[in-house]
């Protein structure tokens, strides 16, 4: 539920109106904004009687949320978020953030050539996965903390935070050691105790959609984070499966402006799972930046035909550095307009 108040509501009726909101044993967050003021109530789990709220001085309008989120919603929190990753700031007015770097961390010279790569390009975040959510048991498994060891040496080497996928609660100590920005993976998007738990962490999360999930799904899963009291949340849009088999995953791009005006929560685009297909990937990296989206994530591998994972969506150096380049381009002409 949203209570709306009047323009000119005195501090007095704010502060009754959350004595009321406490006394129905709810939590009142008031909703900073120019515009109006606003309180946010939660701890409901179902709809809430207003009728103690609705007359009360200053109230102009009792909104009541249906949506399965409220802490994610713009509603709730109408300026953009900024995600700062050791530096890096996503989201808002801040330039689009590039995290690029080879699906899997395969060996100290693998990474530290790509991370070279990328960082030449003008990446200014490293991904490598260490634990690999693979879909077979017979494919290459990822390194585990030898491979967190090797992505957080080449971020050192090259300044760049670094990002990596966590897959199971067991595995948090460990890359919240190694790593500047948390992945949850695709898979993992609904695994409610893994989300519970990032949330709970004083360390920056990017949380991938889930291959059939629905924005409002997405949005829900987004919510279990911030529930915990984790504001520092990135999303990002990896396609989804439908019935198109020529591309890996359908890459939904509407969902980048469409989740901007739901959320304040920053989203970027990968294009790498999205498609699948190395050829697709620069222009729809383009095609995602004109969308909005906050920063992309690609897969650059220095040697893609003799990579462990991924290797028909990489990039190799050339064709990344190429992309940032156009990119640099499009980047100055959208900064440009009004
Ligand atoms: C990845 O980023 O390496 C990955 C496995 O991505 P997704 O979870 O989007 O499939
Ligand atoms: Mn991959």
């Amino acid at each position: 539920m949203l209570i709306v108040m009047e323009h000119n509501a005195s501090e007095a009726a704010v502060e009754q109106v959350r004595e009321a909101v406490k006394a129905m044993g709810l939590t009142a967050e008031p909703i900073p904004g120019s515009e109006r003021t606003a309180i946010g109530v939660l701890g409901n789990q179902g709809f809430v009687d207003d009728t103690t709220i609705v007359h009360l001085p200053g109230v102009r309008e009792v909104i009541h949320v249906s949506k399965p989120y409220k802490l994610v919603s713009r509603d709730f929190h109408p300026r953009a978020t900024v995600v700062d990753v050791a530096g890096v700031q996503v989201g808002g007015d801040n330039d689009a953030v590039m995290m690029a770097g080879p699906c899997s961390v395969e060996s100290e010279e693998q990474m530290m050539a790509s991370a070279a790569a990328v960082r030449q390009a003008g990446a200014n975040i490293l991904r490598g996965g260490a634990f690999k959510p693979r879909t077979g048991p017979h494919t290459f498994q990822g390194l585990g903390v030898e491979g967190l060891k090797l992505l957080r040496q080449a971020g050192d080497e090259y300044s760049m935070p670094v990002v990596t996928e966590v897959m199971r609660i067991g595995q948090l100590d460990h890359v919240c050691r190694y790593a500047d920005l948390i992945q949850i993976g695709a898979r993992n998007m609904q695994n409610f105790d893994l989300l519970k738990e990032v949330g709970k962490l004083d360390h920056p999360v990017l949380l991938k959609r889930g291959m059939s999930a629905t924005i409002e799904e997405f949005l829900a899963a987004a919510e279990y984070i911030l529930a915990e009291g984790n504001q520092r949340l990135i999303l990002c849009e990896r396609g989804i499966r439908t019935f198109e088999r020529a591309t890996r995953n359908t890459l939904d791009l509407a969902v980048v402006p469409l989740i901007q005006q739901l959320s304040h929560l920053p989203i970027i685009v990968d294009p790498s799972h999205a498609t699948g297909v190395r050829a697709l990937v620069p222009v729809m990296a383009k095609a995602a930046l004109v969308a909005g989206a906050d920063g992309l994530m690609v897969e650059v591998h220095y040697n893609p035909a003799t990579a462990l994972c991924d290797g028909a969506q990489s990039l190799d150096p050339a064709a990344f550095t190429r992309l940032m380049t156009e990119l640099s381009g499009l980047r100055a002409y959208l900064a440009a307009q009004p």
